[in-house]
């Protein structure tokens, strides 16, 4: 190729166009710089000096003097309401739906914002007519988990479980625990109102959303008690077995006290030993102790709690094993191990507790609904102090 004397001219010719592009980048950022408010760096020092009430009252002056900060406004807005001041981030978000120049994204943002404010606000009614407008939006999975929530705030069941079919549609995520609560919670209004059959239908949907709710077996059995059909009540809690055993423990005591109305309470002490042995258990524990101990004496209940505690060595073991004790010890003994039981009884049900899986809170009875956090199904049938045995197993008795 010959060399080209043109180009001589055209090499400088590339290089003063780059440095002219660079140059009008820089210009550009300057501009845009000078462009901001003094306010907002203000605010900025603020934020990294950890003042933030400060730093709030710097950028509201600069979306007062730019009301076309729109992420500004947005940002200030749920920054207000995570700090409880709902009523400004209402404001906020009104001001913002208000305007003419926001994008349908924009928008369905601001509409969302607003319904989490009616929300946090308690005004159930506007937050829900909200979020329903949002189901035709993109953030129609966001919209369909607060109404589940509204739902269930207000009890409304049906309605629940509708968002929740809804939602597993839309996420493809299953809620068939949850649908079956929500059938539960129907099965008890029905019964409640003296409904029988409707309460039964319940039942049956709830067992059908998910055949491991235990909670319907347990509820088909009180009924069946309430109503002195004992074989029935007998037959339901014992289903409960091939459902999930570790809940056993629920209805360990109504079956010992249905079993016995029936004469078959020595069939009870049986059928209570095997569960024990099988899905050990510091409640289930707590039922056979007793039943043996009226059944059978002081001598076989300790027999039983002895072995047990060398079986599985935890605090709850130790209570039961020195309350089975005070039966059987001399009079002379007796306070002795009166005091024992007593601190380790203090301490025992202390930890002792039944706790939430998904929040961590901690209750002495067992619960299908968390009270904490509104979760379903989030307590493990085990209380928190049984999982860890105290002492290394080992050894003979
Ligand atoms: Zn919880």
């Amino acid at each position: 190729m010959d060399f080209q004397a043109y180009w001589l001219l055209v090499l400088p010719l590339f290089f003063g166009l780059g440095w002219l592009a660079a140059r009008v980048d820089i210009r550009h950022i300057l501009m845009e710089s000078r462009a901001l408010p003094a306010s907002y760096f203000k605010g900025l020092n603020f934020l990294l000096n950890e003042q933030p009430d400060k730093a709030i009252e710097a950028f509201i002056e600069v979306a007062r003097a730019d009301q076309q900060t729109t992420e500004l406004h947005f940002a200030l807005g749920s920054l207000f309401r995570k700090r409880g001041e709902v009523d400004r981030a209402t404001r906020m978000h009104q001001m913002l739906m208000e305007r003419t120049d926001l994008s349908p994204a924009q928008r369905t943002s601001a509409l969302y914002e607003l319904a989490q404010d009616y929300l946090k606000a308690g005004l159930l009614d506007r937050a829900e007519s909200l979020f329903t407008e949002l189901l035709k939006t993109d953030l129609s999975s966001f919209a369909l988990t607060n109404l589940l929530n509204i739902h269930v705030t207000e009890k409304n069941w049906e309605k629940a479980i509708e968002a929740a079919r809804e939602l597993e549609r839309v996420t493809g995520n299953s809620h068939q625990s949850e649908i079956a609560n929500f059938h539960c919670e129907l099965a008890s209004l029905e019964y409640s109102h003296s409904r029988h059959e409707g309460a039964v239908m319940q039942i049956t949907a709830a067992l059908e959303a998910n055949r491991k709710c235990v909670r319907a077996n347990v509820m088909l059995g009180q009924w069946a008690q309430r109503e002195q059909r004992h074989s029935d009540a007998v037959a339901v809690w014992q289903r409960i077995e091939e459902q999930a055993p570790e809940y056993l423990f629920l209805v360990a005591f109504p079956l010992v006290e249905s079993m016995r109305v029936l004469g078959r309470t020595q069939e009870s002490l049986t059928l209570l030993r095997g569960w024990l042995q099988r899905y050990p258990a510091l409640d289930l524990l707590g039922v056979v102790f007793q039943v043996s101990l009226e059944e059978e004496g002081s001598e076989s209940a300790l027999k039983l709690v002895r072995e047990e505690l060398y079986r599985n060595p935890t605090l709850g073991a130790l209570d039961k094993f020195l309350e089975a004790q005070l039966t059987s010890v001399s009079a002379e003994q007796r306070p002795d191990v009166q005091l024992m039981r007593d601190l380790i009884h203090a301490h025992s049900s202390r930890l002792s507790l039944f706790q939430c899986s998904h929040c961590g809170f901690k209750a002495r009875s067992f619960h299908w609904h968390c009270p904490a956090c509104g979760e379903w199904d989030s307590f493990p049938p085990k209380r928190n102090s049984e999982g860890d045995p105290v002492i290394h197993k080992g050894g003979g008795m």
